[in-house]
């Protein structure tokens, strides 16, 4: 971005069809939003949502008592999400709705900052401990709210150093952060075994040291795929306290919702929830941002009742389905190695010996194609570049043969 920019405020306007058709021009430029391949978030929504959005817009979410059928349906969706997650009771559940799951972490550590403070000592300094493939978010809000991140080194992709978390955690660790699909691999952490390993520590220590569940990716995935042999990871484990999801990930609404959804109400210490009274009665939140459109909390709504359980499972199954597909072509491609898991439709892979140049040059060459591939740095003590394919609902099987065909072409050279 050389470009030498100017205000866009000029003394006189132009006619609105004028405006329309410049900004529409200067867009044509951005990159393809079906083959932004390493974006999480949903490109597009069905025409009846879409028009719901539109239609909503205008509606204040924080203007409680002015539209209490909106708060009403606000409240619908925190349940039907404690019902999906199964909170082990449904009236004791707290939770709202953010601009996205950045805001929910960032309202979970307050919560669990808060909770500590009740019992630490005025001396004592709050850790949180997570993993290093943990979201930066996480780091960025213990910057900002002094609380010290313990970090669990991952020696490998797939492996959870369970016992070298255990040894970071103390008497003032406000919670531990496990992660249902990291955004570097898509590795599910395993949420039962840091439970129970963290139980005993606790009972052993008369601790009461908490689990939060960055479920970001995972928390609209996971629910959906019948496989009883994935472990307990949601609220059915005793030591989970609170869940963020995004709702805008596979959720399957457009970029800005999350939801924070915690166990029930002594995890939110009380002077969280703030009463408002300047409209025109009392309006409650714990969320950090006051002023926010309904629009995306009514399109929540409405993918809930179109689509369904089996909507959402019809969704995920044809996402994996890809996935699938895609990892055993790769797997298949000299020098390339597929890293992911599996249990989400995250493909993360690497090119073997490559020192960084390589994969540079892979991901570039995809670009005159028009495929936006991220390709980064592990964060941790695994000094690889990945590269990562979220297979989102809108992948097509035409436009996976053309990727897979672009990406084998590409790999001849
Ligand atoms: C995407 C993501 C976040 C940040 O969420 P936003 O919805 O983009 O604010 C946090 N944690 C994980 C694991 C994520 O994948």
């Amino acid at each position: 971005m050389d470009d030498v920019l100017s205000s866009c405020l000029n003394a006189e306007g132009m006619s609105a069809q004028c405006v329309y058709d410049k900004i529409n021009q200067e867009l044509e430029t951005d990159g393809d939003r079906y083959k932004d391949l390493g974006s999480f978030t949903a490109v597009q929504m069905n025409p009846q949502a879409r028009q719901l959005v539109m239609d909503n817009m205008g509606i204040n979410l924080i203007n409680q008592n002015e539209f209490p059928q909106t708060t009403k349906i606000h409240q619908i969706l925190v349940t039907t999400l404690a019902t999906l997650l199964h909170a082990p009771d449904q009236q004791q559940v707290t939770g709202c709705s953010t601009s996205g799951s950045s805001e929910a972490c960032a309202i979970a550590m307050v919560a669990h900052k808060g909770r500590w403070k009740e019992r630490a000592a005025l001396t004592d300094r709050p850790n949180i401990v997570l993993g290093s493939n943990a979201h930066l978010c996480w780091r960025k809000f213990a910057t900002y709210f002094d609380i010290e991140v313990r970090e669990v080194v991952f020696k490998d992709f797939n492996q959870y150093p369970l016992e070298d978390m255990l040894s970071l955690v103390d008497q003032n660790t406000i919670c531990v952060v496990a992660v249902m699909g990291s955004t570097y691999t898509g590795f599910c952490e395993p949420i039962k075994a840091i439970n129970d390993g963290l139980t005993e520590l606790n009972q052993r220590h008369g601790w009461n040291v908490g689990i939060h569940v960055d479920a970001a990716t995972g928390g609209f995935i996971r629910p959906f795929i019948d496989d009883s042999s994935l472990p307990d990871w949601d609220f059915t484990l005793p030591l989970v306290q609170s869940i963020n999801l995004s709702g805008h990930k596979y959720g399957l609404v457009y970029p800005g919702i999350g939801w924070l959804i915690l166990r029930d109400e002594t995890i939110l210490p009380d002077k969280m929830n703030m009463t408002a009274s300047y409209l025109t009665g009392e309006t409650q939140s714990f969320a950090i941002t006051f002023s926010r459109s309904s629009a995306l909390v009514i399109a929540q709504y409405f993918n809930f009742l179109f689509y369904g359980i089996a909507g959402y499972k019809a969704v995920i199954a044809n996402c994996l389905k890809h996935a699938k597909q895609l990892t055993s072509v790769l797997n298949k491609l000299d020098g390339i190695k597929v890293i992911s898991e599996q249990t989400l439709p995250i493909v993360a892979f690497l090119l073997e010996d490559d020192t960084g140049e390589l994969s540079e040059t892979f991901t570039a060459q995809l670009k005159q194609k028009g495929w936006l591939i991220p390709c980064y740095m592990m964060p941790s003590n695994i000094k690889q570049k990945v590269m990562r394919i979220v297979i989102r609902e809108d992948m097509t099987n035409a436009r996976l043969d053309e990727l897979i065909q672009d990406i084998c072409e590409v790999h001849a050279r």
